[in-house]
């Protein structure tokens, strides 16, 4: 594909002609209804009209009949895209019905079948079981033989700028006598990466690591809002549950694994090695997140590093005969580095409330305080030194519910 459009703008930006991710959006003033549109430069451009189908993958108001098509269709409306917002012979047709992208309103790109999240950070694992459990080994005995995951709530996967209301809910330190109920005292984010399943499968089969991406669309944004001392009180035996489910926060974009091959690198070596089935396709990606709070950047969380990759994930995830279904998300855990200022979570940044956060109006946070904005954003190499975006996820918390 030329990596140069006729769009105004678009060439060099982060949305430019080597990235177009797919997203939902609408414009009252316009009369756009809901409807599948790629991003390019600050422009949003509907498929509907121009994708080259007459199979009706753009017909509805999220993305899941165009994610349902397979790999080689999204190949093909890649390439045809790709061609009309590149080839001057196309932008008298093509360029009035480009609508500026401040001026949309962005909706949840897909819906969402299962949600699965994952807990592959070498370093945030680390983190997390010194703080939780500082009289044992901070990783447990399975972590590094497999990916180790739990089934979230679909229903509360929202996109980006829609407000988190404080979770409430039962809580108790090891010091209290007994539980107790109310708002969040420890509410918290992860910043993470999030895979969109497009094939799906049958009951019974697995997906091999070699085959992911005829099954992986893309990579959104993700954050997981966490009530940590929720978390903390249920989480023994089987994981987490309401600190988790009350709302999960996903960017407005779907970037196509297609516009990322540049981004893929090895990713780190594995010791012990991992079972057959774990072993091939241990490609990573190399995105590039920050977290700010308030506005002002609290970490730069390195994907690249991820111990565990979306293939093995997703090889893990079905191996049991798990089916897959179109809008399968799987997160891959937050994403932690080494050093401190790329932990992913206040939990790790203010090591559970004993570090505190100086913020630049002279204020201090250990967790998230009603009125506090969070905003992740992620970038991406791409082809000849340009830069890709995976967009924003940003989400404002509000004061619990009386
Ligand atoms: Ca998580």
């Amino acid at each position: 594909m030329s990596a140069s459009s006729w769009v105004p703008g678009a060439n060099g930006s982060l949305f430019g002609l080597p990235n177009l991710p797919y997203g939902i959006a609408s414009h009252a003033a316009a009369g756009l209804e809901p409807q599948p549109v790629v991003a390019i430069g600050a422009h949003v451009l509907p498929v509907r009209a121009v994708a080259g189908t007459g199979s009706g993958w753009f017909e509805g108001e999220t993305l899941n009949p165009f994610l349902a098509a397979g790999r080689p269709a999204w190949q093909s409306v890649r390439a045809n895209l790709g061609r009309l917002l590149s080839d001057p012979a196309s932008r008298e047709v093509v360029e009035p019905m480009l609508l500026p992208l401040d001026e949309v309103v962005l909706h949840l790109p897909f819906e969402v079948a299962d949600y699965v999240d994952f807990y592959s950070s070498h370093h945030h694992a680390q983190n997390i079981g010194r703080i939780f459990r500082p009289d044992s080994e901070p990783l447990t005995p399975n972590w590094k033989h497999l990916p180790i995951g739990y089934h979230g709530r679909a229903g509360t996967v929202v996109v980006s700028g829609t407000d988190v209301i404080r979770p409430s809910g039962q809580r108790k330190a090891p010091s209290d006598a007994r539980p107790s109920y109310g708002p969040e005292t420890k509410l918290d984010i992860e910043a993470e990466v999030g895979f969109v399943v497009g094939s799906s499968t049958a009951i019974g089969t697995s997906v091999p690591a070699g085959s992911v991406r005829d099954h992986v669309f893309g990579v959104v944004l993700v954050n997981d809002w966490s009530a940590r001392a929720i978390q903390a009180w249920e989480y023994v035996p089987l994981g987490p549950f309401l600190g988790k489910s009350f709302q999960t926060s996903i960017s407005p974009w779907v970037v196509p694994l297609d516009a990322l091959e540049p981004a893929m690198i090895k990713s780190p070596d594995q010791d012990p090695k991992p079972l057959p089935y774990l072993a091939e396709a241990q490609w990573g990606l190399d995105l590039a997140l920050e977290v700010r709070l308030n506005g002002q950047v609290v970490a730069c969380p390195p994907y690249g590093q991820m111990y565990w990759t979306p293939a093995q994930q997703l090889a893990h995830l079905t191996v049991n005969g798990a089916s897959l279904r179109t809008g399968d998300l799987f997160a891959s855990g937050t994403v932690s580095g080494p050093s401190r200022d790329q932990r992913g979570s206040l939990i790790e940044l203010s090591w559970n409330g004993t570090e505190p956060i100086g913020l630049a109006d002279g204020s201090t946070r250990t967790f998230l305080e009603d009125g506090d904005t969070v905003t992740i954003t992620g970038t991406a190499p791409g082809a000849d030194g340009t830069r890709l975006g995976l967009g924003e996820v940003t989400g404002t918390i509000r004061p619990a519910l009386g």
